[in-house]
């Protein structure tokens, strides 16, 4: 089976095909469709942003089509940034400017209140007009000063209790293990078990 992952981030797309090894499915970027669509994310929530990317994508290629849409929550900043998180601090914002927007914000904020939590949620979608979601959630906390180098985004920021590390400092394989969108993934991979994912129940 086919799939393409509607991302045309190479960080992601090497996490999502990570969690597809050994599941029968062939796992394609957007690099395969050069001239697909910039599809504007212009929703109100992560759901409705990852099934917009999925539908107009699968319509697009004509294929089996997986699209996420994830963010940073701080529910003491009102859930800032969330849906705006790659472009907190402007348009063309960089990961550093973004964690540099953030930083400022929770200066203010106590240490007990900075819980915080990665969300994700995947669309995944067929040509025909038929989509199914689901939603993965990590819990943290946000920290002050930047750790680690690995990953991409707020990762040096983000402070996985269980481990005692950011994000950021955690090995790639574990970050993927336990991820917002490992844990949104893992949902939707029974039905890649079967011939056609999306015809049963939608
Ligand atoms: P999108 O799903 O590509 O729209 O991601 C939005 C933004 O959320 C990214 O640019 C990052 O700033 C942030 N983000 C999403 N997932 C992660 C993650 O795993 N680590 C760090 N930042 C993330």
């Amino acid at each position: 089976m086919k799939l393409l992952v509607a991302t045309k981030n190479a960080g992601k797309l090497r996490e999502i095909s990570a969690l597809f090894v050994n599941q029968g499915v062939e796992v394609l970027g957007l690099n395969s469709f050069p001239n697909a669509p910039d599809v504007v994310e212009d929703g109100d929530s992560f759901s409705a942003n990852a099934r917009k990317k999925a539908l107009e994508i699968a319509r697009f290629s004509n294929c089996l089509t997986l699209a996420d849409d994830s963010g940073l929550v701080v529910p003491e900043l009102g859930g800032a940034p969330g849906i705006f998180s790659a472009r907190f601090a402007g348009e063309a914002a960089t990961d550093e400017q973004n964690n540099l927007k953030l930083l400022n914000e929770l200066k203010t904020i106590p240490p007990e209140k900075r819980q915080a939590y990665f969300c994700c949620v995947m669309a995944l979608a067929d040509p025909e007009g038929r989509c199914r979601t689901s939603e993965g959630r990590l819990l943290g906390h946000m920290i002050s000063e930047f750790r680690g180098k690995h990953g991409f985004g707020y990762d040096p920021l983000f402070l996985v209790p269980e481990y005692g590390k950011t994000l950021a400092e955690l090995p790639f394989e574990i970050k993927n293990r336990i991820s917002h969108r490992g844990k949104a993934l893992s949902q939707l991979l029974p039905l890649f078990k079967i011939a056609d994912p999306l015809q049963d129940g939608l």
